[in-house]
């Protein structure tokens, strides 16, 4: 009895010393500053000429081509841009190819290294009927830029354009060389990017950061937490398509068999469905992102993510109980998206097949995460077919220096946002430039309302006129300060 006592009673005083570190590391996590005053400002000319460079640029219709497509609608683009950017087009070194953009602002000391400046000039295509304006109006009302691309992404290809032909008026020259780098194809697959890649590596050019789409500034990111975000993306999920495969008598409706083709793909989507089959684990930058954001959640919210030393293990499984965004943080994900079976509702079909889009988690990677649905398949005699497989991108460090200077200018220039890394469930031009980069950023310094958000390659895309000004003025500071 007195064993079992002195027992209870040291996992007891385990436990009290446990929440006492986790109670201190609490007290004293770090918040980012709020209340200093933004190191940047603008005036309302200057919302409007930026607003109305984005507004010419929406209103020629860029939809994304494949590689080797004709390209002729980006000529245009750059036409208009031509006009509104004379400085850059006159004095940067045009290295451009099949309608991508690549251009070179020397710097001073080149010695120091480059830095590239993206955002993709295609984007996706618009339904007229879902819209409430013509999508390629560019109209300027409500205090937004309304149209198609407004947002993904010539938001970020005209803010970082107006930043560097504003230095450019001004005189400014930058330490390291600054390349601009704008594709055709970002929304195909990215060959543009792939081939830029290629050539800074044939080139020998190191790049010290790249600076693409991806994050933006954005609310309610977390239960509890009240201020907006600036998510940097510094991984981007893998993307796999994968066609499931199952054969059968086939044969007239009337007389069925059990378990024909199509009722062992419902079986199989119903196991893979219900038994969540991925490994579930916090990895880089989820554990940085909780804890860039602890010091700014109530009080038990703020215990939990200042320890994760204690509670990883526990939030890893329950997160994705939270919402889709949450699963897809901690584990691979898969989507069933097309099927099909026989030609007429009273054949049973001898073959039929669903294909599903999974996105491998950094933890387990593409491989390993088909091995795992081709491995339920196989109890349903189903065949597994690999259409496309494509590994997460690197991690790039949340730690390192470029990541800590771009964390420094969202401090300083849009102070009442809390910088945190973040892990993208979609893909970006950016990926394609870890062949150069161990500092591949995506953060495009804009604040987007949830519907905004929401309105990414949908109906109705905008973006604020003073976002966007913010954006502009964000860059310059960004090259300025370097
Ligand atoms: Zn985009």
């Amino acid at each position: 009895m007195k064993y079992v006592l002195f027992a209870l009673l040291a996992i007891l005083a385990v436990f009290v010393f446990m929440m006492l570190i986790c109670v201190v590391r609490a007290v004293k996590v770090k918040k980012s500053p709020s209340e200093k005053k933004p190191a940047i400002s603008w005036t309302k000319e200057e919302e409007e000429k930026y607003a109305k460079a984005l507004s010419e640029m929406v209103k020629v219709p860029t939809v994304s081509k494949k590689k080797g497509e004709e390209y002729s609608d980006f000529l245009k683009l750059q036409e208009v841009m031509e006009k509104l950017y004379p400085n850059i087009f006159q004095k940067l070194e045009k290295h451009d190819f099949e309608g991508n953009i690549l251009r070179l602002w020397k710097g001073k000391n080149s010695s120091k290294g480059a830095i590239l400046l993206m955002g993709h000039q295609d984007v996706v295509p618009a339904a007229e009927k879902e819209w409430t304006r013509d999508p390629f109006s560019g109209a300027i009302e409500a205090g937004c830029i309304h149209g198609r691309g407004a947002m993904d992404c010539k938001s970020t290809l005209s803010a970082e354009w107006s930043a560097v032909e504003e230095l450019l008026e001004e005189g400014f020259i930058p330490e390291e060389d600054i390349w601009l780098f704008s594709s055709v194809n970002e929304e195909n697959s990215g060959g543009g990017a792939i081939d830029a890649a290629k050539w800074f590596k044939e080139q020998g050019i190191r790049l010290n950061a790249v600076l693409d789409e991806g994050g933006a500034v954005i609310g309610n990111v977390f239960p509890g937490l009240s201020q907006p975000c600036a998510a940097i993306g510094i991984v981007e999920k893998g993307f796999c398509n994968l066609k499931f495969i199952a054969k059968g008598a086939g044969g007239h409706s009337s007389t069925p068999p059990k378990n024909t083709p199509i009722a062992r793909l419902a079986m199989f989507m119903a196991e893979v469905e219900k038994t969540d089959p991925f490994k579930r684990e916090l990895v880089s930058p989820i554990p940085e992102m909780f804890t860039s954001i602890a010091g700014h959640l109530i009080f038990p919210l703020r215990l939990v993510m200042s320890n994760l030393w204690l509670f990883k293990g526990l939030l890893s499984k329950v997160l994705p109980l939270f919402s889709p965004m949450a699963g897809a943080f901690v584990r691979t994900t898969c989507a069933f998206t097309m099927a099909s079976g026989s030609e007429a509702p009273n054949v049973i079909p001898d073959e039929a097949y669903v294909i599903c889009n999974i996105r491998p988690s950094v933890h387990q990677k593409a491989e390993e995460s088909i091995e795992v649905l081709r491995n339920i398949a196989k109890k349903y005699d189903i065949e597994t077919e690999v259409l496309l497989s494509r590994d997460p991108s690197n991690v790039s460090s949340p730690e390192g220096k470029e990541f800590n200077y771009l964390k420094k200018c969202i401090e300083e220039a849009i102070p009442d946002v809390v910088p945190i890394p973040y892990l993208m469930t979609g893909g970006t031009d950016c990926r394609q430039f870890e062949l150069v980069s161990d500092n591949c950023l995506r953060f495009t310094p804009t604040r987007l309302t949830p519907e905004q958000l929401a309105a990414m390659h949908a109906a109705n895309e905008s973006i604020g006129v003073s976002a966007l000004a913010e954006g502009v003025k964000f860059y310059k500071y960004y090259i300025q300060n370097r």
